[in-house]
């Protein structure tokens, strides 16, 4: 079992899907949970709770870095720093290069990849001070290979990982680590999303459209969960991934071995 008690964890965008699966595995192990995201805020706030572990939220925007430098203040006050940062926040847009629109373009960019940045310079210097810290960069096979139609996703995915790597090598010889996780399909609010598209598109049931989605991509026909990467970030916070740095661990039903 791997022992959090003492531990303050941050994720990002967890109040659904893959972040707040994170949040509940690292709530099991000890840890006290700073939650942020919108969406139902009292029922993500109250499955930690059950767990019980210590949990506070802030609806920073990750678009925000003012927002993100008074969500670090909050986890300073209320549980005295971050010790693990998981950096989830994201969204999809998908879309044609020629017509994709600017904003939505502006927002992946800022969420899905600019956030990271902001989160980990402040993060850095108490984990420095404690020679001790995980960082965990939820990024996605986008992160490794492309797909048509999610250019600002598949470029955002692509930085993450770029970003991990340098951050595991300026924090190489510390106790500090940084990886990527690089999840294949999820069923989350966010693929549900791709789902309908497929099924308004393609005139067939969602379940029909759910099988298309996997068969196009996921060898293993199966989703990747959310509990299940929630113990891989587990494993990297234990002492069995001390010495993982830097990579970009794809967890994704054989995705990327094609
Ligand atoms: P989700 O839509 O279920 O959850 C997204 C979370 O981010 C929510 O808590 C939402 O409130 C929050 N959020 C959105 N915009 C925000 C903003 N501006 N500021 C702060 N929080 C914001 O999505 P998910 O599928 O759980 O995705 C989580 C992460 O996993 C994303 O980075 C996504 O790219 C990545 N991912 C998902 C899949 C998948 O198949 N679902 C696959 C690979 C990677």
């Amino acid at each position: 079992m791997v022992n959090l008690h003492g531990k303050t964890a941050l994720i990002t965008g967890s109040t659904s899907g893959i972040g707040l699966g994170v949040a509940q595995v690292l709530a099991q192990a000890g840890a006290n949970i700073v939650l942020n995201g919108f969406g139902d805020i009292d029922g993500a706030r109250e499955s930690i709770r059950a767990l019980g572990a210590k949990v506070v939220h802030h609806p920073a925007d990750m678009r925000r870095a003012d927002e993100i430098e008074a969500m670090f203040a909050l986890a300073r006050e209320q549980c005295g720093g971050v010790d693990i940062l998981v950096n989830n926040a994201g969204i999809q847009h998908v879309s044609p290069v020629e017509d994709f629109p600017v904003q939505k373009w502006d927002d992946i960019i800022a969420i899905n990849l600019s956030s990271g940045f902001h989160t980990t310079r402040l993060a850095l210097p108490s984990m420095r001070a404690a020679n001790w810290g995980r960082i965990v960069n939820i990024a996605s096979v986008h992160g490794l290979v492309g797909s048509a139609g999610k250019s600002a996703y598949v470029a955002a995915k692509h930085g993450l990982v770029g970003l991990t790597k340098v951050t595991a090598l300026e924090t190489a010889a510390t106790g500090i680590t940084c990886n990527a996780i690089c999840p294949g399909f999820v069923l989350t609010p966010l693929v549900a999303a791709q789902i309908d598209t497929i099924a308004q598109r393609d005139g067939i049931t969602a379940d029909a459209a759910q099988a298309r989605l996997l068969s196009d991509k996921q060898p293993s026909g199966q989703f990747v969960t959310p509990e299940q990467l929630g113990n891989l970030v587990l494993m990297l916070c234990s002492p069995f991934g001390d010495q993982v740095r830097g990579a970009a661990w794809a967890m994704d039903g054989g995705w990327t071995a094609q």
